[in-house]
């Protein structure tokens, strides 16, 4: 299996971000991406999928930690499904390789579910809990068809909600526009929640992390400043894949490969700021089986789940939302399984004053 590093969840001006594709491109060249989804809001641009390389030259901003500049980027495209004739606003999807645009079926979130998958593509709740912000005039924009079913996942880390719950005042929008490292420190606690009763329901839901990016124009006064620029948020949460090869460079046969270890949540949801995430990775070893995030194996004689993570760190290991194992400044820790159930890890690292979440992998499956 190798790891791929992917951003995921980001707009251009095609809806209501800044920047064009060849920006994010561009962007993420600079910090190191393997590969990048842009989702629009209830469009689905075509035409711009495909590798971008490195065209200028090369820039003297440094990659993401751990990682080296990229040569190429392979760009695909999604899109952020929702009913825009719905007062207030909820029910934001995110839609991969469906291979059409599907925001005629906003108004019913359980028939987009069922078209989506009925076409080959994934969805994923965007950001769950999105609370208001009202300093900014930003409404609560959190799912709430919670009925439905047949999605992919939940997007368990969003950057923009993350922010939304920071900003009581205009000073603190301020401070975090110019102080943007401050801001990342776990998934909403009413997400992770959310995630453990639907993994106790007995569902499988993948958990991706996603940036929001807009790459937004800020005004106060004299003041103008790019916010939460691609760069940055291409350095923070980030979902990191495993695919079967190295990607090729085919544009179908990556695509594919990423498309396929997302729907099965062969992947885990990394902040990558304080320090990358890269090399981590959690796995279980039975008699005869064996086992990565995302996956399932037998609980028969005994499993052995273990996780190593590239720099040391606290290790949590949750059994069916419940922590049953922590490992402080461990750079592994191993935990002989006998009982079925949902294991995931969560590893947090002190990061300016703070214990934050670093990683949250998708669960192993011990049946
Ligand atoms: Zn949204
Ligand atoms: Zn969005």
């Amino acid at each position: 299996m190798h790891e791929i590093v992917v951003n995921l969840h980001m707009h251009t001006r095609y809806s209501d971000g800044t920047g064009t594709h060849k920006d994010i491109a561009e962007a993420a060249l600079k910090t190191g991406l393997d590969a990048v989804i842009v989702t629009d809001h209830n469009v689905l641009v075509q035409g711009v999928e495909g590798y971008y390389r490195v065209s200028r030259r090369p820039s003297t901003s440094l990659p993401l930690r751990g990682l080296r500049r990229t040569s190429r980027v392979l760009l695909l495209v999604g899109q952020e499904v929702h009913d825009q004739d719905r007062d207030p606003q909820k029910n934001h999807l995110l839609v991969f390789n469906a291979n059409r645009d599907v925001s005629t079926l906003a108004d019913d979130p359980q028939t987009l579910i069922n078209r989506v998958a009925e076409a080959g593509g994934l969805s994923f709740i965007a950001h769950p809990r999105d609370p208001e912000a009202p300093a900014f005039n930003e409404t609560d924009i959190s799912w709430e068809a919670w009925d439905v079913h047949g999605y992919t996942g939940i997007e368990l880390w969003n950057g923009l909600s993350e922010l939304k719950t920071v900003v009581p005042t205009k000073i603190h929008g301020a401070f975090y526009a110019f102080f943007p490292q401050f801001i990342g420190h776990s998934p909403i606690l009413e997400t992770l929640q959310r995630w453990d009763d639907l993994l106790a329901d007995g569902q499988r839901v993948v958990a991706i992390g996603g940036s929001d990016a807009h790459a937004l124009h800020m005004h106060m006064g004299p003041l103008h400043r790019v916010i939460f620029p691609y760069e940055f948020h291409f350095r923070a949460v980030n979902t990191h894949v495993f695919i079967s090869q190295p990607l090729t460079g085919d544009v179908p046969t990556d695509k594919k490969m990423i498309y396929e270890a997302l729907a099965v949540g062969r992947c885990f949801v990394g902040y990558d700021l304080p320090a990358s995430t890269r090399g981590f990775i959690f796995k279980a070893k039975g008699l005869e089986q064996s086992a990565i995030m995302g996956e399932e194996i037998s609980a028969k004689r005994g499993v052995t789940l273990q996780a190593h993570l590239p720099t040391a760190a606290e290790i949590r290991l949750i059994k069916d939302g419940k922590t049953i194992g922590i490992w402080r400044d461990s750079q592994a820790c191993a935990y002989s399984a006998t009982e079925p159930g949902v294991y995931r890890v969560e590893a947090w690292k002190n990061y300016l004053g703070l214990k934050r979440g670093w990683i949250f992998s998708n669960p192993i499956y011990v049946r």
